[in-house]
């Protein structure tokens, strides 16, 4: 399986995650058929370095905003600050949707973050390969 990821795309969830270093960053991203459109930074209202979770009214906002341009909600992204890019086990746990595509940026070295994408589905991970695409 792979995932064709705009470099737009890419470039908000890392600025995101930057931006809330050294606490977790988090949003949502929305679809289509033709692919991923849009990634939202969102507010982590834990406020911390280890977990997270989406302000719901932001959660809602983003809904609405992907509805309105006919898209819909295809997956969650979040930083790790302090460790790799790969799903911890409280991730696993409350990974709500087998659908979705879980983005995962590691900022264990903060110069060169990493991203990887995943799929959690009955508490098993299955990474999925990213294609970035230029433009
Ligand atoms: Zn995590």
């Amino acid at each position: 399986m792979s995932l064709r990821l705009p470099a737009q795309i890419k470039q908000a969830m890392l600025v995101h995650a930057e931006n809330c270093y050294p606490e977790e960053a988090c949003g949502l991203v929305a679809g289509d058929r033709r692919g991923l459109r849009m990634a939202y930074p969102l507010t982590n209202v834990l406020a911390s370095p280890t977990n997270y979770t989406i302000d719901p009214v932001e959660h809602f906002r983003a809904l609405k905003h992907a509805e309105r341009q006919g898209w819909e909600l295809v997956g969650v992204f979040h930083s790790h600050p302090h460790s790799q890019a790969y799903p911890s086990p409280t991730d696993v746990r409350l990974a709500p949707d087998p659908e979705w595509v879980y983005f995962l940026i590691g900022l264990a070295d903060r110069d060169r973050p990493q991203l990887r994408a995943f799929r959690i589905h009955d508490g098993t991970i299955t990474e999925i390969d990213i294609e970035e695409e230029t433009r």
